[in-house]
């Protein structure tokens, strides 16, 4: 089954956030550092199953959210994104992305959202014809404030869909899962329960050889847990938990290829890249083995040589690169 990473985009991420989840960043510190920023791609993803039809992972942003103020106006969200959060160059909308593959929105028979946050749902809007299938939690949380402010799904970014599907996971258990939900019943794309990120974060294993995390993981490097982890104020435990599985799922299944949302590594980088006709060649795959070789050790902990680390611009402005 062919899957086609879509390039949407890219979003300016505080380096703490995406890496700093064990530098014991109190929530105000981490609010106000404004200087350690770093762009990241976002990249949803289109799975072309036989009999279910093409399938979106994701959406990506629209270009009313890189735009910003107009789309976010008058809501808490004008004043907690930045408003360079986003940048949507021309090329990369969802439509532009489809086009490229012979498609259009109205093609798309179901959209499978990996969780709520605003760079996963900006361009639902296009898809309200589909069936939207989602984790059950995460579809309980629609309503909800996080820190009792800022809404875990935007009305405004939901607001086209009609047909939810919640997803309960009462199909088989693999890996560290105790269980799964075989989506379009061939077996061919599993949905597992990956909470932590957010209340009902799912990810998407297609053919037992690809898992789509969505932000389970930012990166591969995420892999190595008790090194590296995202900023993740409230559901430390459950965010821990799922990577768990995520490293069991990989010894269980050794030739698994995780790809995440925004891997700006050079992993996800070359992965990602090579994907764009539909399958990793050979090459690729092996390139990608010896990678993960190099990169961890059995247990999935990180080489100290390849911890990230934060370098600033060479002008001294905010943006950096993480290296
Ligand atoms: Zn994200």
């Amino acid at each position: 089954m062919k899957i086609h990473p879509l390039r949407i985009g890219r979003t300016k991420v505080p380096f703490g956030q995406f890496y700093g989840g064990l530098q014991g960043f109190s929530l105000g510190e981490f609010a106000a550092d404004k200087d350690h920023f770093i762009w990241v791609p976002i990249h949803a993803y289109l799975i072309e199953h036989p009999t279910a039809g093409p399938v979106l992972v994701d959406t990506g942003i629209s270009p009313d959210q890189a735009a910003h103020v107009d789309y976010y106006r008058g809501s808490i969200m004008e004043h907690v994104m930045d408003v360079d959060e986003y940048d949507l160059p021309s090329g990369q909308t969802m439509p532009e992305q489809l086009a490229r593959l012979g498609y259009r929105p109205q093609d798309i028979r179901a959209v499978i959202v990996t969780h709520f946050h605003e760079d996963h749902i900006g361009a639902l809007n296009l898809f309200g014809h589909a069936p939207v299938y989602l984790g059950a939690a995460e579809y309980a949380a629609r309503d909800a404030k996080v820190l009792g402010l800022i809404p875990l799904a935007y009305p405004p970014s939901v607001a086209a869909v009609t047909d939810w599907r919640p997803i309960e996971f009462s199909g088989a258990a693999i890996g560290g899962f105790t269980g799964s939900a075989d989506l379009f019943g061939d077996g061919s794309v599993l949905a597992l329960p990956t909470p932590g990120h957010s209340p009902g974060s799912t990810s998407v294993l297609v053919d037992h050889r690809l898992l789509l995390t969505g932000d389970a993981m930012y990166t591969i490097h995420h892999l190595a847990v008790d090194q590296v982890r995202a900023f993740q104020p409230g559901e430390q435990a459950r965010y821990v938990d799922s990577i768990r599985r995520i490293q069991w799922l990989r010894r269980e299944f050794p030739e698994l290829v995780i790809l995440t949302a925004h891997d700006h590594t050079e992993y996800g980088a070359r992965l990602i890249a090579g994907l764009a006709g539909g399958e990793l060649s050979d090459a690729d795959l092996a390139w990608g083995k010896s990678y993960e070789r190099a990169t961890f050790d059995e247990l999935a902990n990180l080489n100290p040589a390849r911890l990230p680390r934060f370098v600033p611009a060479a002008d001294g402005g905010p943006v950096g690169h993480a290296a």
